[in-house]
């Protein structure tokens, strides 16, 4: 009877024509932290559409946890890549092109940081130091994967780039802070990237998810005050799940997006349209 049921949602699966959308697409995710992130919701659609995924992390402790979340995977890549350190896009982006014969269709960039004392109290009392190191992992890193990413990506005849992004780059939300400056130069970033890529047919846009409970979002102080408010004023009164954030992402990625790039979509349930 499991074995019939599996069978029929197979086929339900490949009976829809958008079930195969990625097949044969090369895709690097990175940000999967645990089975909570938004990167890893984006990688198990993108890999039930046709795709071959290979994943970035940060520091040895995430390789375990990737590894076992891919054990039903086609034996992915996983490699190691510290987007504060140079050396590690670089390294990173020579085993991607090695695994995917030198060439990448799809990157998601699924990453961000800053420090806990600049996600409470007041954004003024934002130090010189941890305003660098949020701007550096959560806006410059997409600037230098895009960089690393773009000579595979003319090797593959184009490609699409998506970012993760919140409302807090674009009007105050209490206690986003100094992330909300620096999803504002990510913001900025993907537009001045469109420009640059757009003549090698590389897209890049960002999806401004509305909050999803995750690791990072619980470093915001009252994050869960932020989920009940979202969730009682936006149109749908509900909040927006992983997965209807990875649906997004899959059309961003694929060929039914194909005329929009520096695009910042909104995944919200409508929040960001609401004044009162
Ligand atoms: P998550 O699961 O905690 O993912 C964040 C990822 O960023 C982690 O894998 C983390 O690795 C990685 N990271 C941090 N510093 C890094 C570095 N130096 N090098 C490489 N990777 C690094 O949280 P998430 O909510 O899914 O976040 C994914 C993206 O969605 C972020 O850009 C976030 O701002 C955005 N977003 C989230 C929400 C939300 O409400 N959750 C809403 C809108 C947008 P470590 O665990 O090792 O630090």
């Amino acid at each position: 009877m499991l074995e019939l049921l599996a069978m029929l949602e197979t086929e339900v699966k490949t009976s829809s024509p958008y079930s195969q959308i990625l097949a044969g697409k090369k895709v690097l995710i990175s940000g999967v932290a645990n089975k909570r992130s938004i990167a890893w919701g984006i990688a198990q659609l993108f890999y039930e559409a046709g795709a071959e995924v290979a994943f970035s992390y940060q520091g040895e402790r995430l390789k375990d946890t990737i590894t076992d979340l891919t054990k039903d995977m086609n034996d992915p890549l996983i490699v190691e890549c510290d987007v504060t350190k140079d050396a590690d896009i670089n390294s990173a982006f020579a085993a991607v092109s090695e695994r995917f014969d030198g060439k990448l269709d799809i990157m998601v960039h699924c990453l961000a940081f800053a420090p806990k004392e600049t996600l409470e109290g007041g954004y003024i009392s934002t130090q010189r130091e941890h305003f660098a190191l949020a701007q550096d992992i959560s806006a410059y890193s997409l600037t230098a994967m895009a960089r690393a990413a773009k000579p595979l990506m003319q090797a593959a005849g184009g490609g699409s780039i998506l970012s993760l992004t919140y409302l807090g780059a674009e009007r105050v939300v209490p206690n986003y802070n100094m992330m909300g400056i620096a999803k504002a130069s990510l913001e900025a970033g993907i537009k001045y990237l469109a420009q640059d890529l757009g003549p090698d047919n590389i897209r890049i846009n960002g999806i401004s998810a509305g909050p999803v409970k995750t690791l990072a979002a619980r470093g915001i102080s009252d994050f869960t005050s932020m989920l009940n408010h979202h969730a009682e004023v936006s149109p749908m009164k509900r909040n927006v799940a992983v997965e209807e954030v990875a649906g997004s992402a899959l059309f961003l990625a694929s060929p039914l997006s194909g005329g929009v790039t520096g695009e910042i979509l909104h995944v919200d349930c409508g929040y960001n349209i609401m004044a009162m």
